[in-house]
């Protein structure tokens, strides 16, 4: 929790960037695994970083909060994922936009609704409503 509202204000501090909007915080349990929950939230930027400038530098910022990646979807200490850029579709090796997975994930499109509730439809939250996300509080408190 306390890494998500780090990365929080490293977000801010990029260059040229600036948060817009921030979710709450949202539990979800691993999904066919044990450990501890995860902690997931949305945060709108204005920003003047290209979509694969921003990238980098949410990589950048998963290697400050001590991720590694050492196998596919192994347990990490921060994941930053870039879901939309505007209204831009990009396709390119490493970086595809609207993100491919979002509309599958509740713990995605329920802070998404909260920060953009225009993009996320009543259908679209239907699809994952049978899925354990549990909204925890405002970001914004510490
Ligand atoms: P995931 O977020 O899917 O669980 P990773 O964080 O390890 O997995 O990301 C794997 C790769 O996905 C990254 O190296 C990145 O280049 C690529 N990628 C493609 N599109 C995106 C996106 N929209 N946001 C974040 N990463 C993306
Ligand atoms: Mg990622």
């Amino acid at each position: 929790m306390a890494t998500v509202r780090e990365a929080m204000r490293w977000l801010a501090n990029l260059p040229g960037t600036a948060v817009h909007a921030a979710s709450s915080l949202y539990r979800t349990a691993p999904w066919e695994a044990s450990g501890p929950d995860f902690i997931n939230a949305v945060v709108a930027l204005d920003t003047q970083l290209t979509a694969p400038d921003l990238l980098a530098c949410l990589h950048a910022l998963e290697a400050r909060a001590g991720r590694e990646r050492p196998y596919l979807n192994a347990p990490r200490t921060l994941d930053l994922d870039l879901l939309l850029y505007g209204t831009a579709r990009i396709d390119s090796a490493s970086l595809t936009v609207p993100h491919p997975r979002m509309w599958q994930r509740a713990f995605v499109l329920a802070p998404l609704a909260e920060v953009a509730p225009d993009l996320v439809t009543v259908e679209a939250l239907q699809v994952v409503a049978g899925q354990g996300v549990e909204r925890m509080g405002e970001a914004t408190g510490s």
